[in-house]
């Protein structure tokens, strides 16, 4: 469904991706795994338009997205959510969600978003916050947020960035079943970058480990905690 081709990135002498070949199949949960500043967020950024690779190349749907901006890359059917979340803060819960239902890949007028909104509210357990400003929120509930405005868009895949960062436990079961539901309930695709080692060797099919901007190992869970080089730059020696 999604794919990058050698893609590499860089900010001026930094070569923040280096050459990294991925592919993430239709319907599966794929994870992103590698220490702080491993390039993790910079390949979202690069999928999504917000950066244009220095090289390689991008395909969804089998069909050449590199370079293209991200409100069309979002209409094509691509979301993502922020490491650091990105409400509208002054605006109401309920008028985030329906300005991403109007520029999303359904053709929604403003109105119709509004009435629309609230029931992907509720589903995300919200709608009790639907006239609450955005700022007022609390972490937990700004991160549902964006998975809110992210899914209002209709999308076919979803990159969510350190979801869980930040979560307390009983948060990060309930954020797990929530994947699973969007995964299981929408048919959406997962792309997820992701620290909560739990929650990565537990609903991802397949995981990709970056270090240095470079891809060191990919595979399944099991045998990505195994593998010497992920453990040694990035899961310690308790995973050995
Ligand atoms: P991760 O998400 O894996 O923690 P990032 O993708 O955010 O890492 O960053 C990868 C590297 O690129 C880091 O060294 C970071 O400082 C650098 N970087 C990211 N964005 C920029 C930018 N806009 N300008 C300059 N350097 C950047
Ligand atoms: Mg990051």
């Amino acid at each position: 469904m999604l794919r990058g081709e050698k893609v590499t990135k860089r900010f001026g002498g930094l070569t923040a991706l280096k050459d990294i070949d991925f592919s993430v199949e239709k319907g599966s949960i794929f994870g992103l795994i590698g220490p702080n500043g491993s390039g993790k967020t910079t390949l979202f950024n690069v999928v999504c338009g917000v950066y244009k690779p220095e090289g390689g190349k991008i395909f969804f749907e089998g069909k050449e997205i590199t370079g293209l901006p991200p409100h069309k890359i979002c209409k094509l059917g691509i979301a993502r959510t922020f490491q650091i979340v990105k409400p509208f803060a002054n605006m109401k819960v309920i008028d985030n969600v329906a300005i991403a239902m109007v520029h999303g890949r359904g053709k929604v007028g403003l109105k119709e978003a509004r009435e629309k909104a609230p029931e992907l509210l509720e589903l995300l357990g919200l709608h009790r916050k639907a006239d609450t400003l955005a700022k007022s929120l609390t972490l937990a509930e700004r991160k549902k947020l964006e998975v809110a405005r992210a899914l209002a868009t209709e999308p076919k895949i979803m990159l969510l960035d350190e979801f869980m960062a930040g979560l307390n436990p009983v948060e990060v079961d309930e954020a797990l079943s929530m994947i699973s539901k969007i995964r299981e309930d929408f048919g959406i695709t997962i792309f997820m970058i992701e620290h909560v080692l739990k929650a990565v060797m537990k609903i991802c099919e397949k995981v990709m480990v970056l270090h240095h901007g470079v891809k060191i190992a990919e595979g399944s869970p099991k045998e990505i905690a195994s593998n010497k080089d992920v453990i040694k730059a990035y899961l310690g020696d308790r995973y050995a």
